[in-house]
């Protein structure tokens, strides 16, 4: 079969992505899923209990919305803490005995902060894997030939080598598992010994490679010759700045994956991640605080919550009306790009969001005004907090470090310019406290944005 000019990995499915054809599918689907679940994950039925619904009561999407309260990863933990954190006990509980037969390998988070959320590949999940990332892949431009050198962390976690499964569907790949926790110089030189022609990890890796690179390999990232990043588990290269530095750095296009089954698509001007995954996952969005559901109208914001639509193959999110605290911006027309799906911008974590005089404050979007200073700011920052978030004693406080060449009696002028900028943009005046460049350390994985001094008292 000669696939090479076709537009869609799945042309029977992708062009129905977000129709009225779709949603039709979507109810059929989520009424036997919300049975599934109901009959065998006891963490399902029990939410189900509290509100009083049969899975029979299902006739609509307002119908599953009044029925399953949402669930984070704050109940999960509520799980662990319920069975004294026997994993063993609290998996039963969670994902349901039928899917533990089935249990192929256990990725999890970091789990800086306690008990890892566990995120299991079950042996269908695998199927799952490769068909939706073989439609990520083939609209990433990912063909035949092409090397990819997965560099999220392999240690566990959820992006790493479930990689191996991702892109099987996409014959001619090949892979070169080289892992976060290889470092920049082992990355750099096993890049450039297999000539790789993608990256695949954070952003912040990526860009701290550039920075590496001169040093490593003797000459600039461009020298490797990428045609493609593939970035995900952070927002970087959903901010235009950060994703611009990159392109032009490493001269090659740089896709946006992640919070859900999303990919960004080759529209010049960042136009959100396309959401191809309608018989999948059902996608909600909720209001943060009253958690009632918001319209998927164009421009919509909202906390993201995803069910999945195949019960035993679930991939990341396991349970029904589940959401990873990330609040997301939909975009319902359609894309210049001219490909399917509706599309999705993560504009900050619901649990990162700051509260300064009132106005909502997401780090990730002090990030963007931070980035669109490059060269002239690194691009590494900190936000200081005094006492723990959301709430922030104004003024809001950073450490921003300034770039190579910027003199002293430069600083007042580009401190107005940025302050300037983060009023415009996200309604708040900082104090800005300045670094030299190379101060703040870089982060091979997930970068921390927040300083809590309040931890230091
Ligand atoms: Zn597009």
């Amino acid at each position: 079969m000669n696939t090479s000019g076709r537009k869609y990995f799945n042309m029977e499915i992708e062009p129905l992505l977000n129709t009225p054809q779709m949603r039709d599918l979507q109810l059929k689907k989520l009424q036997s899923a919300v049975k599934y679940f109901y009959e065998n994950v006891p963490f399902d039925r029990r939410r189900m209990t509290k509100t009083g619904a049969l899975p029979e009561d299902i006739r609509s999407f307002g119908d599953f919305a009044r029925a399953v309260p949402i669930a984070g990863q704050a109940d999960y933990r509520d799980v662990f803490k319920e069975v004294d954190s026997d994993m063993a006990k609290s998996f039963e509980i969670l994902f349901g005995e039928a899917r533990l037969r089935d249990l192929h390998l256990l990725t999890t988070t970091s789990g800086t902060t306690g008990i890892p959320t566990p995120y299991p590949v079950f042996h269908k999940t695998t199927e799952a894997m490769g068909e939706l990332f073989g439609r990520i892949g083939w609209r990433m431009n990912i063909r035949a030939g092409d090397k990819l050198a997965i560099c999220f962390g392999l240690s566990m976690h959820a992006a790493g080598i479930p990689h191996l499964y991702w892109f099987k569907k996409l014959h001619g790949l090949s892979l070169y598992p080289i892992g976060a926790e290889a470092g920049t110089e082992r990355i750099l030189s096993l890049m450039k010994l297999f000539k790789v022609n993608i990256f695949s990890g954070t952003p912040s890796l990526a860009q701290h490679l550039i920075e590496r690179a001169p040093e490593v390999l003797r000459d600039s990232v461009g020298s490797l010759g990428l045609k493609l990043l593939v970035c995900g588990a952070e927002p970087g290269a959903g901010i235009p700045e950060v994703r611009r530095r990159l392109e032009e750095e490493y001269g090659a296009r740089v896709f946006d994956i992640g919070a859900g089954y999303g990919v960004s698509c080759d529209y010049p001007d960042y136009q959100g991640m396309h959401w191809i995954a309608d018989d999948y996952c059902y996608y909600e969005l909720v209001d943060p605080e009253t958690l009632e559901p918001v319209p998927m109208v164009h421009g919509a914001t909202g906390l993201a919550v995803l069910t999945p639509l195949e019960p035993d193959s679930t991939i990341f999110f396991h349970n029904l009306r589940f959401t990873l605290n990330d609040i997301h911006q939909i975009y319902t027309d359609p894309c210049p790009c001219g490909l399917s799906g509706f599309r999705y911008k993560i504009i900050g974590r619901a649990d990162d969001m700051l509260k300064v005089k009132g106005v909502p404050v997401y780090p990730a979007a002090v990030q963007g005004v931070i980035n669109s200073f490059f060269p002239r700011l690194t691009g590494a920052f900190r936000i200081v907090l005094d006492v723990p978030p959301p709430r922030v004693i104004p003024p809001l406080k950073l450490k921003v470090e300034h770039g190579e060449g910027v003199r002293e009696s430069d600083l007042p002028g580009l401190e107005k310019e940025v302050l300037d900028a983060m009023h415009s943009q996200l309604k708040v005046r900082p104090a800005i406290a300045w670094l030299g460049p190379n101060i703040l350390e870089r982060a091979v994985k997930k970068t921390q944005l927040l300083e809590k001094a309040y931890e230091q008292k």
